[in-house]
C-alpha cells in the first residue's frame, strides 16, 4: 500500500511539475557571450539608420559581426561546442524584426563574416563592414552579465550544500549509534571518550538543558554542548554562503554597485529561504523512522528545526527587504506591488511571520493546541505561495521535496493509527490530578519497548483533533500484555478535559486513537548496572523496564535499583500494584515522599484510611516501604553504582530540574573516572 501511495505521489508531483519550472542551470555561456557581443556591439557606429535595439538584427553588417563576436567567444573563450546554443539565442531575440517570409541563415551569415571581416575604421568614420568587436570590452561585459547568473547557480549549489550539511549529520548520528552500540559495554573504556561524553555530548551549554532558561518572550531551552556545535556549524555554514562567491561588476555597465549588492543578497536568501523547506518539514514532523535510524530524539530533532526556521525567516526578510529596495533604487515599485508574484511574496512573508510569533514559548506553553494548528496552517499557506512565487521562475523541486515528505509522513501516520484500531479505553481518576487510562489491544503485533511513547486521540466532539504524547506504562512482565496503561497528570488543556469528564462517575470509557510506539528503547541489557532515577510521574518507563527486567535471565540482569521521588500519595496509589509487585520480586525499588514529614504522612494516612506500619505505606492493599520522607541523595546513590564493578547506566526521568540534576552529576562522574563505562540516558523530553 504504501509503494502505490509514494508512486501515485510521484506521478502527482511528475504531473504538477510539468507545469511549473525546476531549476536550471543560469550561466548558460551562449547567452553570456551572445549578450555581451550584443552589449557591445551596440554601441559601434554602424552606417545605418536603425535605432540602436534594432540595428544587430536588422543591419546585415552589424548582425555579421554579432554572429562572429558571439561564436567566437563562446567557442574559443568559453569551450562551448555547438554553435547552433549561439544562433539560437540570436534567432530568438531578432525573430520578430526579422521578415517571416526570408528566414536568415545564421550559419551562412557567419560564413559570409569569416571571410570578410575588415579592420575596425578610424574614430568619427561609420562602420560599413564585418568588424571584430573590442575583446578587452568584450570580457568586461561578459564579467558584468556573468556576475547575476552565476550567483542564482552558486545560491543552488550552496542550497545543496545546507542540505547536505542535514544530510551529513543525520548520517554521522546512524554511524556513531551503530558504532555506540557494538562497542557500548566494551572495557575499559578510551579516556577521550569519557572526556568527549563528559564535556561535549551530555552537558547543556550553560546551566540546564531539560528547565526552560530565560524570562518573558524570549524563554526557551539550552541544547546540549554536542547538539550546540551541530546548531553552530549550520549557522556557520548559513553566515559564510551568505557572504562568499559573490562576482560583482565594479565598472557597474549594467547596474550599480548598489543594485548589484541588493539584487545578489536578495536573490541568494531567496533561493536559500526555499531550499530550507525539505528539512523543516521533516525535522518538524513525529520522525519515528528518524529516530530509529539516527537514534537522534524528537526533541533534539526539533531543536534543529526551531533554529533553521529562524533562519529561513531571516532569509526570507532578506529577499523581501532586497527586492523592496532594488524595486525603489530602480523606481518599479508601483509596477510590481500588485503582481502574482509580488502578492505571493508578500502573502508568504506575512505566513511565515505568524509562524514565528505564534512559535515563541510564552505562546505555546499557554496554548499549545492553537500554536500547532497556526503552524500547520501557516505552513501550508507559506508553501502555497512559494508555489505561487516561483511556479514560474524555478526552484521548484523543494516545495515537490517538501510536500512529498509531509504528506508521506502523514500517510504513514495514519497507517499506525489504522494499525493499532480504535478501542474503548477505560478512564479512572486517582485523587485530584491523576487520571489512568488502560487501553486494550486489538492488535496482538502491537508491540512497545521501556522508553517509548505514544499519541493518544480521544474520540469526543470537543477533543478529536488534539493529540498528546504520553508515556508507555509496562504493568506486567508479560510483553504480550492484552492491555497498554498510561498515567497521566491533568494539566489544563484536553487532561483537564478528561479529568472533568470522570470527575463525578471516578471512571469512564471513551473510544480512543493511538499513534506510535515513538521513541527509541532504553539500552538496558547492554550495562552491568542500571540505576534508574524517577520523579514524580516521571517513573512510567522506569517500572516499565523494571517489569521486563523479570523476564530477564538472571545471568544477563544487571544490578538494578529503581529510585522514584514523588510528592503526592495518590501518585503511589496510583503505581501501587506495579510497585509492590516489582519489591515482592525481589527490585530494588526506593520511595522518597517529599511533600511531608513523617509524622504529618501518618495522620494524613490515618485519616484517609490508609496505614503506616514500621515505614510501610499501605496503600489499597499493597504495603510499600517509604526510604524517606525528603529529597532523594541522587549524588550519594550514584556514588554507590559507580563503586560497582563494569559498566553503569543511569538514566532519568522525571521534572526538568531533577534530570538536570542528574544529567550534570553523571557528566562529573564521567569525568572523574574516565576509564568506567557509564551513560545517561534521558527519558524526559520537551520542546
Ligand atoms: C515524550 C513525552 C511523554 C510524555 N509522557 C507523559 C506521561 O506519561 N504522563 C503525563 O502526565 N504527561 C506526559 N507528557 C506530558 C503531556 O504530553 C502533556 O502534559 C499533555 O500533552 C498536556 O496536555 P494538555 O492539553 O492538558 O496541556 P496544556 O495544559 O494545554 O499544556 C500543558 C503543557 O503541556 C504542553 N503540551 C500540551 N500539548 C502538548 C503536545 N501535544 N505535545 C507536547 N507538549 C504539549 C504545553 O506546551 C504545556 O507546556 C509527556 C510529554 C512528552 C513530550
Amino acid at each position: 500500500m504504501l509503494r502505490r501511495c509514494s508512486i501515485s505521489l510521484t506521478c502527482a508531483l511528475w504531473l504538477i511539475g510539468a507545469q511549473a519550472k525546476l531549476t536550471e542551470r543560469r550561466t548558460k555561456w551562449d547567452e553570456i557571450a551572445t549578450s555581451a557581443c550584443s552589449h557591445e556591439l551596440a554601441t559601434y557606429p554602424w552606417k545605418s539608420s536603425e535605432g540602436r535595439h534594432d540595428v544587430l538584427c536588422k543591419y546585415d553588417i552589424a548582425l555579421g559581426s554579432w554572429v562572429l563576436c558571439s561564436t567566437e567567444y563562446y567557442i574559443t573563450e568559453a569551450n562551448g561546442r555547438d554553435k547552433n546554443m549561439v544562433f539560437q539565442w540570436i534567432e530568438s531575440l531578432c525573430a520578430a524584426k526579422w521578415d517571416s517570409d526570408n528566414p536568415v541563415n545564421l550559419d551562412a551569415v557567419l560564413s559570409a563574416a569569416e571571410s570578410n571581416v575588415g579592420m575596425m575604421p578610424n574614430k568619427g568614420q561609420k562602420i560599413d563592414h564585418i568588424v571584430r568587436a573590442n575583446e578587452d570590452n568584450i570580457k568586461l561585459w561578459v564579467i558584468a552579465l556573468f556576475g547575476p547568473v552565476d550567483n542564482l547557480d552558486k545560491s543552488t549549489l550552496f542550497a545543496v550544500l545546507i542540505n547536505g550539511y542535514w544530510l551529513a549529520v543525520l548520517l554521522t548520528a546512524a554511524i556513531s549509534k551503530f558504532f555506540r552500540a557494538l562497542f557500548r559495554s566494551t572495557q575499559p573504556r578510551k579516556s577521550g571518550i569519557a572526556w568527549i561524553k563528559g564535556h561535549i555530548t551530555l552537558p547543556p551549554l550553560v546551566q540546564r538543558h531539560a528547565a526552560h532558561f530565560g524570562r518573558s518572550v524570549f524563554v526557551g531551552l539550552i541544547p546540549t554542548r554536542l547538539e550546540t556545535l551541530v546548531i553552530a556549524g549550520y549557522i556557520c555554514l548559513h553566515v559564510t554562503v551568505m557572504c562568499v562567491e559573490y562576482h560583482f561588476d565594479p565598472l557597474s555597465l549594467v547596474s550599480s554597485l548598489k543594485i548589484q549588492h541588493l539584487l545578489f543578497t536578495a536573490d541568494r536568501a531567496g533561493i536559500l529561504a526555499f531550499a530550507h523547506l525539505p528539512f523543516l518539514v521533516l525535522s518538524g514532523g513525529r520522525n519515528q523512522l528518524i529516530t530509529k535510524i539516527t537514534g537522534i530524539k524528537l526533541k533534539t530533532m526539533i531543536g534543529f528545526h526551531k533554529w533553521a526556521g529562524r533562519f529561513m525567516f531571516v532569509d526570507v526578510l532578506i529577499h523581501a527587504l532586497g527586492y523592496y529596495l532594488h524595486s525603489l533604487e530602480e523606481h518599479y515599485l508601483k509596477y510590481a506591488w500588485d503582481s502574482p508574484v509580488w502578492q505571493s511574496g508578500r502573502a508568504g512573508v506575512c505566513a511565515c511571520g505568524i509562524l514565528i510569533f505564534f512559535s515563541f514559548y510564552f505562546f505555546r506553553r499557554r496554548f499549545y493546541e492553537l500554536f500547532l494548528f497556526l503552524h500547520y496552517l501557516m505552513a501550508v499557506i507559506f508553501i502555497y505561495e512559494c508555489w505561487r512565487h516561483c511556479g514560474n521562475v524555478g526552484w521548484m523541486e523543494w516545495i515537490y521535496v517538501s510536500i512529498g515528505i509531509w504528506v508521506l509522513e502523514f500517510v504513514l501516520r495514519a497507517r499506525r493509527i489504522i494499525k493499532f484500531g480504535f478501542p474503548r479505553a477505560t478512564i479512572e481518576l486517582s485523587g485530584d490530578e491523576f487520571i489512568k487510562i488502560t487501553v486494550p489491544k486489538l492488535n496482538s503485533e502491537w508491540q512497545s519497548k521501556p522508553g517509548q511513547y505514544v499519541y493518544l486521540y480521544f474520540l469526543r466532539a470537543t477533543i478529536f483533533w488534539q493529540s498528546h504524547p504520553f508515556s508507555i506504562l509496562h504493568t506486567t512482565s508479560d510483553p504480550s500484555s492484552q492491555n497498554l496503561t498510561f498515567v497521566i497528570t491533568a494539566k489544563n488543556g484536553v487532561t483537564k478535559k478528561l479529568r472533568d469528564m470522570v470527575k463525578d462517575a471516578g471512571t469512564e470509557t471513551i473510544r480512543i486513537a493511538l499513534e506510535g510506539p515513538f521513541g527509541s528503547s532504553l539500552p538496558l541489557w547492554d550495562y552491568d548496572s542500571v540505576l534508574l532515577l524517577g520523579g514524580g510521574t516521571g517513573i512510567a518507563s522506569m517500572i516499565s523496564a523494571s517489569m521486563l527486567s523479570l523476564q530477564v535471565d538472571k545471568t544477563r540482569k544487571p544490578i538494578w535499583k529503581v529510585v522514584w521521588s514523588l510528592k503526592s500519595k495518590d501518585l503511589l496509589t496510583l503505581y501501587g500494584r506495579e510497585i509492590s509487585e516489582l519489591i515482592e520480586k525481589g527490585i530494588d525499588v526506593q520511595v522518597f515522599l517529599t511533600s511531608q514529614t513523617k509524622e504529618v504522612s501518618f495522620t494524613e494516612i490515618e485519616m484517609t484510611e490508609q496505614s503506616k506500619t514500621n515505614d510501610k505505606l499501605l496503600l489499597n492493599d499493597y504495603r510499600i516501604p517509604v526510604a524517606g520522607y525528603k529529597r532523594p541523595d541522587i549524588n550519594s546513590m550514584i556514588e554507590e553504582f559507580m563503586r560497582l564493578d563494569g559498566s553503569l547506566l543511569v538514566i532519568g526521568c522525571g521534572p526538568p530540574a531533577f534530570v538536570d540534576s542528574i544529567r550534570s552529576l553523571t557528566c562529573e562522574k564521567i569525568i572523574e573516572n574516565p576509564l568506567k563505562v557509564v551513560d545517561y540516558k534521558e527519558d524526559y523530553q520537551t520542546w
